[in-house]
């Protein structure tokens, strides 16, 4: 069965996860694909390949050649929260002749406008019907995966111990949660997630919550002088001692922000959310140290103390842990170059599974999979770069037995 093939069979499964939900995996349906899974790693050999109760597919495949280096490959099962993964009708073109694409409901994927598919002339892509998510976040990276592992089984590649597992929850920030690490005894993982084939991801935010609780005091407006404490204006006191351009809309790369995402309130109380994000450790302490000064701050202009902030640590940076292990940056990079991509490294402005991952002991910065314009009805999957990538894992592995 051909990698296309193999994708097509993946997004038919509706695997959609759920935030709030109370069911381990927080959709039951994620446990069909993984069903599916475990029984084409079987029919490929892999008697050992198994779903766990919390819905975690994993496999090993021992060395051929003797080798003691233990590597992991990870893709996670579910699709994002926001558009449908239901009923997904995968179009399928091949050879794209490097047009405007204008699917079954009239929506239409330009160049123009999504510059990748400049670089997918002659490729075959898979699209969807313009009504639902295509889920090549992250069925691609599960396709990527299950046909490396067919390739080196059938044609006997050099490769070291692989472990392999495919993750529910990523998408509601619970890929990592019931991990098995005790099982998946890898010197270095990767995820096989995102975009770019090019690229070796492995730097990600820092990243904090903070809830700020303002306290006011309510009294009838013509009654008001020097009474009134308007906790909804000293919300906006608070938030004018921010830096006015660290926010989201301002910042790129490497810069951080913080990111007021949700504020409510009256006179007498008023509540702001902020996210608070940096690359870098230092500034980072920096960013959550000026949210406490401000709290301070304002506590002493004002007696009733009217300001809280709370704030709370949500995950790391993996950078440093990874460079701990540089070949896991290395292997990756050589291949490619043998297979004529020269590779890339951005910083992530978000988190991956990977960087918990990496705090847990499992060191896993990110590959790509040719998958584009995730979480949005425009999706689509270019099956070319997809068996590139195949390629590219295939060197890894036989680089690192050398
Ligand atoms: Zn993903």
């Amino acid at each position: 069965m051909k990698i296309l093939e193999k994708f097509i069979n993946y997004v038919k499964f509706d695997t959609q996860s759920e935030e709030n939900s109370t069911t381990q995996p927080s959709t039951l349906k994620q446990k069909d694909l993984g069903n599916f899974l475990v029984n084409e790693l079987k029919s490929m050999g892999i008697t050992n390949a198994f779903m766990d109760n919390d819905g975690y597919v994993y496999a090993n495949i021992p060395s051929n050649v003797g080798s003691p280096k233990s590597i992991g490959l990870i893709a996670h099962m579910d699709t994002a929260t926001e558009v449908t993964g239901a009923n997904v009708k995968p179009m399928i073109i091949d050879n794209y002749n490097g047009q405007d694409i204008i699917l079954p409901n009239n929506l239409i994927l330009s160049p123009n406008q999504y510059e990748t598919l400049n670089k997918a002339i002659n490729h075959t892509l898979v699209t969807t019907d313009g009504t639902t998510l295509l889920g090549g976040d992250d069925k691609a990276g599960i396709a990527i995966i299950m046909e490396t592992i067919e390739q080196i089984l059938t044609n006997n590649y050099p490769h070291p111990n692989i472990y392999i597992a495919f993750t529910p929850d990523e998408e509601i920030g619970e890929g990592a949660t019931y991990f098995n690490y005790d099982y998946f005894k890898v010197d270095f993982a990767y995820t096989i997630d995102g975009a770019e084939i090019d690229t070796i991801a492995y730097e990600n935010f820092n990243a904090a919550s903070a809830t700020v609780e303002i306290t006011g005091y309510n009294i009838h407006p013509g009654d008001a002088k020097n009474k009134m404490i308007n906790s909804s204006l000293l919300a906006m006191e608070f938030n004018n001692y921010l830096p006015s351009s660290a926010t989201p809309a301002n910042t790129e790369l490497y810069e951080g922000f913080y990111h007021l995402n949700e504020i409510s309130g009256d006179v007498s109380n008023t509540k702001m959310h902020y996210l608070i994000r940096n690359h870098d450790a230092i500034e980072f302490e920096n960013q959550k140290q000026l949210m406490k000064s401000i709290e301070e701050f304002m506590n002493k202009k004002y007696p009733s103390k009217p300001i809280k902030v709370t704030i709370t640590d949500s995950y790391q940076n993996m950078a440093s842990l990874v460079l701990t292990k540089p070949e896991s940056l290395e292997l990756p990079k050589k291949a490619m170059k043998m297979e004529n991509i020269e590779a890339h490294s951005t910083p992530i402005r978000g988190g991956t599974d990977g960087a918990r991952l990496t705090y847990e002991g499992i060191i896993c910065p990110n590959l790509g999979t040719g998958s584009y314009n995730h979480h949005g009805v425009l999706e689509y999957a270019d099956i070319t770069e997809m068996e590139q990538m195949v390629k590219v894992i295939i060197k890894m592995f036989e680089i690192s037995v050398k």
